[in-house]
């Protein structure tokens, strides 16, 4: 992704422009006297002419356990304002319900056993009644430059987390490549490095219309996988609503 944002800000018009703000939360925000002043989780503030919102979290109710906080920033910041095209995203952003995933991340630091897999990268989509089985979704393998492997099992659910033991997962993945002796082998090789738990991955439902991206009235916009672009995937929606809204400004 670092080098994929790299390439993008090489070919915009004013790179020097950019600046980014790392592991920096935008807790509120705030319109006065015509500019938007933003809050960060460090104190700082910034005032701006225009603000976009590149995910939906400060519009979804989830924020208010991540950031904890009491309220919906967005929300707050509309409290006495009337803008249709805000009134409507708050409406239905608050409904919207996201597939959760959890990542299982494993090592494999036996060369041998890693070079006699053969192959340096390889992603696997269960089938569905797997899914419905065990919640796993895709599993993935890439040998590392120093000729380790990290195996990547990816399982995703809709409602709450289930927390699988590590002893049933390997079991459950024995299972599925039961035949495959190079798999097999990697298992019994492989440690776990660690889990990521995704919140809220990708939205299931309630996709915003895109004639909800921008609101003149307040200069604000929105972009990202919480649009409807029909039948992309969440990935190529959230870029297609850049792309729309980077259009919307020039
Ligand atoms: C494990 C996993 C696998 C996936 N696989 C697929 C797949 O195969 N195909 C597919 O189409 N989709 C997939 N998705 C979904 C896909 O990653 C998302 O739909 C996509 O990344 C959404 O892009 P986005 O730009 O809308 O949001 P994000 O990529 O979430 O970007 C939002 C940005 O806003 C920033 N941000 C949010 N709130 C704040 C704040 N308050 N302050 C400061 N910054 C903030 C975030 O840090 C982030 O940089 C997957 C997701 C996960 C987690």
């Amino acid at each position: 992704m670092v080098n994929f944002c790299d390439e993008l800000i090489k070919v915009s018009t004013k790179p020097n422009n950019i600046n980014f703000l790392f592991q920096t939360l935008a807790v509120s925000i705030i319109r006065k006297n015509s500019l938007w002043e933003v809050k960060t989780n460090d104190q700082r503030l910034l005032k701006s002419k225009n603000v976009i919102l590149s995910s939906s979290l400060i519009a979804h109710p989830r924020c208010i356990d991540i950031m904890k906080i009491n309220s919906i920033p967005l929300y707050d910041a509309f409290k006495n304002v009337k803008d249709d095209i805000v009134d409507s995203i708050l409406r239905k952003t608050i409904k919207q319900e996201y597939l959760k995933r959890k990542n299982y991340i494993f090592h494999v630091s036996n060369l041998k056993i890693v070079n006699n897999f053969d192959q340096k990268y390889l992603h696997i989509q269960f089938s569905e009644c797997l899914h419905d089985d065990f919640s796993f979704e895709r599993i993935i393998f890439q040998m590392q430059r120093d000729g380790s492997m990290i195996i990547i099992l990816h399982c995703s659910y809709i409602s709450t987390f289930v927390d699988i033991q590590l002893e049933q997962i390997f079991q459950i993945l024995r299972r599925i490549f039961f035949k495959e002796k190079k798999y097999l082998n990697l298992f019994d090789h492989a440690i776990l490095l660690d889990t990521m738990d995704w919140r809220a991955s990708q939205p299931i439902n309630n996709l915003l219309s895109k004639e909800l991206q921008w609101s003149s009235i307040s200069n604000i916009g929105c972009s990202g996988d919480w649009f409807d672009f029909g039948d992309f995937s969440r990935v190529e929606s959230a870029m297609n609503s850049s792309i729309r809204l980077a259009k919307i400004l020039i």
